[in-house]
């Protein structure tokens, strides 16, 4: 008898998730310069670390032989002022990954269902099987969540119903108004778990007042992280906002120090850097005007998106991201999300867009 054989079967089942392909690693493989290669596959900030957050980085480095604030003080308090919660009702993250883990640990278990759509992002169905709870998938349409659908979906086992708005890899939004109706049209004990990684890429009017929401409705879970705009996901900082008592059940599951020392200084100081986020936000805009308009200009499909990303369709998407690689542009193969004949790229630097679009244009005819 193998000792793996008596793991349960739902966590044999797990297929791990699949992170962009690291620039060292692309540089190993291929007898490459790191330097040569430009990754866009990972919807990270191509303008780095904001500089208020590496000051305060910095000014961590002598203490970092003790442990961290467990209870994340300084953080809670900024975000709570940003947010007008109270500390009771944040739940601080190693990246927003962990918060979407510990929603699933606190209300799922064998014999529950969660709802969520097809091309969503891949770590609801992992979180929701590492729990033994079956992941019902809903069909998506237009690539975005049917919410009429998602609704029909829901039991009386349904637990949680994971959104994530934008999506991501489809870069699909659901506007405020469908949103909310479709939070205050589901049963009370169904938790809504709101994902809004991209929320900051969003323009002011279509923004959800996500947070508000969590007055009227209890059964609100809002998710957001410090990977993307705020440009620290190499740190990995995300948190929640919940009502109090779904906070507390979320933080019993929690392990503890989970975000170290640097990510909560680091967090606290880039959520005030608003030169730095505004830089960050208009850079995406202008850049994704670019890429759409080349990926047009190539004669390509795209899904217009709301992030920092934007998937597109080929003939041969395996093909070409393996050219891709070749030229020293990492690109995101979305496969594993149900969609084969599509790529994803990450918004770069207007240098690294150019030089993406030349690549592709070269892989399409070579
Ligand atoms: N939600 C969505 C929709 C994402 O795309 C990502 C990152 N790829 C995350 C959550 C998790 O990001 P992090 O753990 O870095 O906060």
């Amino acid at each position: 008898m193998d000792i793996c054989d008596l793991a349960p079967g739902y966590i044999r089942a797990i297929a791990p998730y699949q992170p962009g392909k690291p620039i060292s690693e692309l540089a190993r493989e291929l007898g490459l310069e790191e330097t040569g290669i430009i990754k866009l596959a990972s919807n990270e900030n191509p303008l780095g670390v904001s500089p208020l957050a590496r000051r305060a980085i910095e000014s961590t480095l002598a203490d970092l032989s003790r442990y961290p604030d467990g209870n994340g003080y300084d953080l809670k308090q900024a975000l709570g002022r940003r947010h007008g919660v109270a500390q009771e009702c944040i739940v601080l993250g190693n990246g927003s990954n962990d918060v979407l883990e510990m929603a699933a640990r606190a209300f799922l278990a064998p014999g529950l269902e969660a709802v969520y759509s097809q091309h969503a992002f891949a770590v609801y169905p992992l979180a929701v099987q590492a729990a033994g709870a079956a992941g019902i998938e809903v069909p998506a349409k237009d690539y975005g969540h049917d919410l009429a659908a998602m609704r029909r979906a829901v039991t009386a086992k349904t637990r949680l119903v994971f959104i994530a708005n934008p999506n991501n890899p489809t870069g699909t939004l659901a506007e405020p108004r469908q949103l909310e109706d479709f939070i205050a049209a589901l049963p009370k004990e169904v938790l809504v778990v709101l994902d809004e990684a991209y929320n900051e890429y969003l323009p002011e009017d279509l923004r959800s007042d996500s947070v508000g929401w969590l007055k009227r409705y209890p059964n609100l879970v809002v998710t957001r992280t410090f990977s993307k705009i705020y440009g620290l996901a190499g740190l990995r900082v995300g948190y929640a906002c919940a009502a109090s008592g779904v906070a507390d059940l979320m933080n019993r599951v929690r392990h503890p120090f989970n975000v170290n020392s640097v990510a909560l200084a680091a967090a606290t100081a880039a959520l005030d850097d608003h030169d730095f986020t505004r830089r960050s936000f208009e850079l995406n805009r202008a850049g994704m005007r670019q890429v759409t308009d080349g990926l047009k200009r190539l004669g390509l499909d795209y899904i217009p998106s709301f992030g920092n990303f934007v998937s597109f369709r080929l003939q041969d998407a395996t093909g070409v991201f393996r050219k891709l690689l070749k030229a020293g542009v990492i690109v995101r193969p979305i496969a594993s999300y149900g969609m084969p004949q599509h790529l994803r790229v990450t918004i770069g630097l207007e240098s690294e867009n150019s030089r993406f679009l030349a690549s592709l244009e070269k892989a399409l005819t070579a």
